[in-house]
């Protein structure tokens, strides 16, 4: 991770300095230690953001802590009114969040928004809290005895969030958490902060009481102090696999919850039967989309038998009218990535799949934008096979790879052997092969003629094999189990006959 001297002089006006956000105000960090944010798409740095020491965050841990209580003991009924007003001011200042995005992250202004409209899903979920959290009840379980559920908040929640969803993440992780009354320290990524800042000043607009929600940035000095706080109950954590691993390791062994979603390597399968232009509009959106830096992104086009062909040129064929260039025009439809290094790893895929004998059908390097901005061009490489380095890696660019089989069964085989099982789609008109494929297939978000299938707020995100650590999807169902604890209630009170006042009732009933 780079760390950041002292900016030029002639630099410092242009250079924002990003806080920490902690009880309720933004707090400048003291390590000393700070990280450059950049705007990809001019190639230049906007900002330093501040790296948190361990002193840091546990003040942040601490004040969370000891919001716990009283947020804890906020009625239902109260939380969702915030909820509610949450929603609303989100969705009133969409523009503002969407624009930070656009800044830092590079992504097309109107994705940006739509980044913004998914995350809005999961808070207006998080606004029913007081159905979600109804417990059940079993009355006379046994003669006099009622027994009864109750699912209460864990305590102290950190997220430490990826760089290519700098708004809709947090807001995964967040909003059912607050909701279910416990605390949260947010740890965005160091290379697009600054949402995370414009988000806590919404939730204390919207009546989230100080110390309930903080945000400290930095890097893995600050995500291990996360991990290692005796006060953090669960983590959630949404990035690379490597990480991922290691975060459940590092927190599991220090006794709290984890769920830790991680990379991936999405394969949309192409069956003869398919409607192409279809398939090929889908291929070029998922692939390209975000410039490839999505999740649930499409790296990987499986082309069965004789789809191959009118495939890969009807993909070509669509390549060179995708605009890219600066996320803010208007229609710009792929931004650059998010730094100088990634977009040269990038590019590398590119060289490493030529050399060991894809054929480059279109891009490479080569893109032609104003300024010093991290731009590629949209790559797509045909005859992919399952050895090559472009194939087995996540590579998270705009480089869509093809790969030809013959068969469904071969198809599925390449999904399943497939390390990552975050999410797959299948283009077919037969409805059967779509159900076998369901059935089959080795993911956890399937999409039948739909590339890119994440689930709605009322169902939860989360893949397979090396794309989730932990065994808790995130947001939807599954993200109020993760962020509450059940308990059940087992009672019994005294015959009121037997009462030694006399309450009125009869000796037997
Ligand atoms: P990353 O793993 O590099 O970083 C994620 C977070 O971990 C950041 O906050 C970062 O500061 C922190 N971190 C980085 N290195 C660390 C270290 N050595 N020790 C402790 N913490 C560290 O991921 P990224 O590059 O920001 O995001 C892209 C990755 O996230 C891709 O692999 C993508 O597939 C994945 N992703 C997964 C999902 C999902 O839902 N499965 C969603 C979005 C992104």
């Amino acid at each position: 991770m780079t760390e950041l001297a002292t900016p030029p002089a002639e630099q410092e006006q242009e250079i924002a300095r990003i806080s920490h956000w902690i009880g309720g105000r933004s707090v400048a960090g003291s390590s000393g230690r700070s990280g450059p944010v950049y705007d990809p798409a001019m190639g230049r740095q906007t900002g330093a953001v501040d790296f948190a020491s361990v002193e840091e965050v546990d003040r942040a841990v601490r004040t969370a802590r000891d919001a716990f209580p009283a947020w804890r003991a906020t009625s239902l009924s109260k939380r969702s009114e915030i909820l509610f007003r949450m929603r609303q001011l989100f969705y009133e200042r969409r523009e503002d969040i969407a624009r930070m995005l656009t800044a830092e992250h590079g992504k097309v202004f109107s994705d940006a928004l739509g980044e913004v409209a998914r995350g809005l899903e999961v808070i207006e979920f998080a606004c029913g809290i007081p159905t979600l959290l109804k417990g059940d009840y079993s009355e006379q379980a046994s003669t006099g005895v009622d027994v009864y559920s109750i699912r209460q908040p864990v305590g102290v929640v950190a997220g430490i969030t990826p760089f290519n969803f700098p708004a809709m993440v947090p807001m995964w992780m967040f909003a059912p958490a607050l909701a279910c009354g416990n605390t949260f320290v947010l740890k965005p990524s160091e290379k697009d902060p600054s949402a995370s800042l414009l988000i806590a000043e919404l939730l204390q607009e919207v009546g989230i009481p100080d110390g309930v929600f903080n945000v400290v940035h930095g890097d893995k000095l600050a995500v291990d102090a996360l991990l290692d706080h005796p006060d953090v109950d669960a983590i959630s954590f949404v990035g690379s696999t490597p990480i991922a691993r290691y975060i459940y390791e590092r927190g599991s062994q220090a006794g709290k919850r984890v769920q830790a979603l991680a990379g991936a390597k999405n394969h949309m399968v192409v069956l003869p039967d398919a409607d192409i232009e279809m398939a090929a509009d889908a291929a070029v959106s998922a692939g390209y989309g975000s410039a490839g830096e999505r999740c649930m992104a499409i790296s990987v086009v499986v082309a069965v038998g004789d789809a191959a062909d009118p495939l890969v040129d009807a993909i070509k064929e669509r390549l060179p009218k995708i605009k890219v260039g600066n996320g803010f025009e208007p229609d710009v439809e792929m931004g650059p990535l998010i730094t100088r290094e990634h977009r040269d790893k990038v590019a590398s895929f590119i060289d490493k799949g030529r050399e060991a004998g894809a054929t480059i059908v279109a891009g490479g390097r080569e893109q032609e934008v104003d300024g010093d901005g991290f731009f590629l061009a949209p790559s797509l490489l045909d005859n992919v096979t399952p050895q090559m380095e472009v194939y087995l890696e996540e590579i998270f660019g705009p480089v869509l790879g093809v790969t030809r089989v013959e068969t469904y069964d071969e198809a599925l085989r390449l999904v399943n052997e497939n390390s990552y099982g975050n999410g797959t789609a299948i283009f077919t008109r037969d409805g059967g092969v779509a159900r076998q494929f369901q059935f089959d297939v080795q993911a956890g978000m399937v999409g039948i003629n739909v590339p890119i299938p994440v689930p709605v707020a009322y169902y939860s995100f989360g893949g397979w094999k090396d794309s989730l650590f932990g065994d808790t999807h995130i947001y939807g169902p599954e993200g109020i189990n993760f962020y509450t604890r059940g308990k059940v209630v087992t009672s019994r009170w005294p015959d009121p006959a037997t009462s030694k006042v006399d309450l009125g009732f009869p000796q037997t009933r």
